[in-house]
């Protein structure tokens, strides 16, 4: 176990997809405990193996607050299988330290993982809550893509990504989403 070195945007590794994991060997496990530990050093709440170099399709989230028990979930080879609703909240990763802007994502969503263990499970999250959010951020480090790709305003980000001396948006990396366009109009 160690805390290891986060990939900042601007990376390549960041931008590549990631391979299903077929077995929870030892390796598996040791990049489980390496995720957690690099998560809570960072203060994060959730970290995707892409971003510390590793390309699996797994990831961690802890929601806990400071006064809450710690409450880590692990998920490998996750599938959203269920997502509805559509909301605007601010984002931010470990990977873009301290710069935050508005994304869009979905308000509730299914998913279906393995745990730690290789035991499948299905675990709903709802109402735009942090968990909702968190995982669609990191189920989408799986693939390439970034927060900032559902960006509201690619300009405001812009400025943000060059106040904290990070790459600008990568424009054919905006994400086209007419589902989620759509009940955010309706609202
Ligand atoms: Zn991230």
């Amino acid at each position: 176990m160690a805390v290891k070195r986060v990939l900042q945007y601007g990376e390549k590794s960041l931008r590549e997809p990631s391979k299903e994991v077929h077995k929870v060997s030892k390796k598996i496990t040791e990049l489980v405990h390496d995720l957690l530990e690099t998560m809570y050093a960072k203060n994060g709440v959730g970290l995707a193996a892409p971003q510390i170099g590793v390309n699996y399709r797994v990831f961690v989230i802890d929601v806990s607050t400071n006064k809450e028990p710690l409450n880590p979930i692990v998920f490998i080879n996750p599938k959203i299988i269920k997502k509805s609703g559509a909301v605007i909240a601010q984002e931010g990763c470990i990977s873009f330290p301290e710069a935050y802007t508005d994304v869009k994502r979905y308000k509730n969503i299914m998913v279906k993982a393995l745990d730690a263990k290789g035991k499948p499970f299905v675990l709903e999250a709802n109402d735009g809550s942090l968990l909702a959010r968190a995982i669609q951020h990191e189920y989408d480090h799986l693939d390439g893509i970034l927060f900032i790709d559902h960006c509201v305003n690619r300009f405001e980000t812009d400025e943000i990504l060059a106040k904290y001396h990070l790459p600008p948006v990568e424009p054919e990396k905006l994400l086209d989403e007419p589902e989620l366009d759509k009940e955010l109009n309706n609202d």
